[in-house]
């Protein structure tokens, strides 16, 4: 068959590849000149397997007055005249009760523990393909005795599905990550889980396209931006990128935040809204150098759970992430937010060089594709021959690969290799 893939962050990547293993020809469509050069390119780097709670949980209720009034809230709301955005609101408030976040839990941990297994057969499959890939275990940091304690109830009960995590004193946390002796914050502990991953998702989408790019039956269409379509009888026919015509047998529907815009060109509706993020990238002492021994940035992945930020190193770089912000798609960078994630990593590892620079920090802004309970679509739509792989929110790179795998088993009409009921959405 032949198949367009709409988009080329990691979710259309993903999807692009092992359409390819299904033996179909496929065209991939972005509008930059290389894949994942959106959301894909500056996330947070966390191959987060384990910590996959949803953002819709019951603390929303006690915290929404902050997230709206606060000024040093890690999640902003800018509420405007869109009605998406407010339905998609409604949606995620009906979403933040301790049972569906449970529910969603318990759903995303079974696709990340997928997801895990079909990456590592892409990397055994192209050892070639570099992406700082490596096990970094995981710490979530506390300053709050309290809210230590209370994540002690969700160890307990992600346990019961598998995830290896443990709730530490800060004497212990500092062991495991002695670059944490240095923060000025003050610490109750944390929770560590150590088969947590990272991974550059930049580098990994151009690669996987780099390494598709061999095979006659791939191509990839950059610098192409869709911005119409034409359907006859309830199928797509046809995608417009300016003067570009595509055609193809069917397509997937994986333009990240965007996803909801062609959705209402096809005459649907998907629950789909941009939550905004930003990241800096600090450069860290070459590797093997003198000063490399000294370097006080972290090997074990860090989240600080009170400010929201979190800090991954991938090889001689310090990738810095953070903030919710429900703003549409408001692509500005303020220097606000910069300086909120600069100051961070100061106050936590104090002596980091890189910081000196503020013009090496990379600043990036992305848009988390989110839908209201966390949880992905891999579905069919209602357009005939027009397949989604959408919504993959916080966790998209941790996702990528088994959500990729689940829609090549949809597309061919196989058994899923895990339950794909959950990631079915009902359009009524
Ligand atoms: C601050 C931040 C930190 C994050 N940290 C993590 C993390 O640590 N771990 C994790 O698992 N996830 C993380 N995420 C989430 C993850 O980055 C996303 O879920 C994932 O990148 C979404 O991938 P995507 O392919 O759906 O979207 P994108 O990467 O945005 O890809 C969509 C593609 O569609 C293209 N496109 C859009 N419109 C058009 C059009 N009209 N025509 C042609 N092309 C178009 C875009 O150019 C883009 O390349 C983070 C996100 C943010 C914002």
């Amino acid at each position: 068959m032949q198949i367009c893939v709409l988009g080329a962050g990691v979710i259309g990547v993903t999807s692009a590849y092992r359409l390819l293993q299904d033996g179909h020809s496929v065209t991939l469509i972005d509008a930059m000149p290389e894949a994942g050069s959106q959301t894909s390119l500056g996330n947070g780097a966390q191959l987060s397997y384990s910590y996959v709670a949803p953002l819709a949980d019951p603390s929303v209720w006690t915290h929404w007055p902050h997230y709206l009034f606060g000024a040093d809230s890690p999640l902003t709301m800018r509420l405007q005249a869109d009605t998406a955005q407010w339905r998609w609101l409604l949606r995620f408030l009906g979403a933040s009760n301790r049972h569906r976040a449970r529910q969603t839990t318990v759903e995303l941990l079974r696709l990340a523990a997928f997801s895990r297994d079909s990456l590592q057969q892409i990397a055994t499959a192209l050892p070639a393909l570099e992406f700082s890939h490596r096990n970094a275990g995981k710490l979530v940091m506390y300053t709050e005795p309290r809210e230590l304690h209370g994540a002690r109830a969700q160890v307990d009960f992600q346990a019961q599905y598998g995830s290896r995590q443990e709730v530490l004193g800060a004497a212990r946390c500092l062991e495991i990550e002695p670059a944490l002796a240095s923060s000025q914050r003050r610490w109750a502990g944390g929770v560590y889980t150590p088969d947590e991953d990272v991974g550059d998702c930049g580098a990994f989408c151009r690669g996987l396209v780099a390494a598709m790019r061999s095979d006659p039956n791939f191509r990839f269409l950059s610098d192409t931006r869709v911005t119409g379509l034409r359907l006859s009888d309830g199928a797509l026919r046809t995608v417009f990128a300016g003067e570009r015509q595509i055609e193809a047998d069917s397509f997937v529907l994986a333009l990240g935040a965007e996803s909801a815009a062609f959705a209402r060109m096809a005459g649907f509706a998907l629950p789909v809204y941009p939550l905004k993020g930003y990241s800096i990238t600090v450069p860290l002492a070459e590797a093997g150098s003198t000063r490399a021994k000294a370097d006080p940035a972290p090997r074990v992945s860090i989240t600080d759970l009170s400010r929201k930020i979190v800090y991954a190193r991938l090889g001689n770089r310090l990738r810095v992430a953070g903030r919710v912000e429900l703003v549409g798609m408001d692509r500005s960078i303020p220097d606000r937010a910069v300086r909120e994630l600069v100051m961070g990593t100061v106050e936590m590892f104090p002596a980091c060089r890189g910081l000196s620079d503020p013009a090496r920090l990379s600043p990036w802004a992305g848009f988390r594709p989110a839908t209201p309970t966390g949880v992905p679509i891999i579905d069919a739509s209602p357009v005939a021959n027009l397949y989604l792989n959408v919504g993959h929110g916080a966790l998209g790179w941790t996702l990528a690969c088994g959500s990729a795998s689940l829609l090549g088993d949809r597309i061919a009409g196989r058994a899923p290799a895990i339950d794909d009921a959950p990631f079915r959405f009902d359009f009524g």
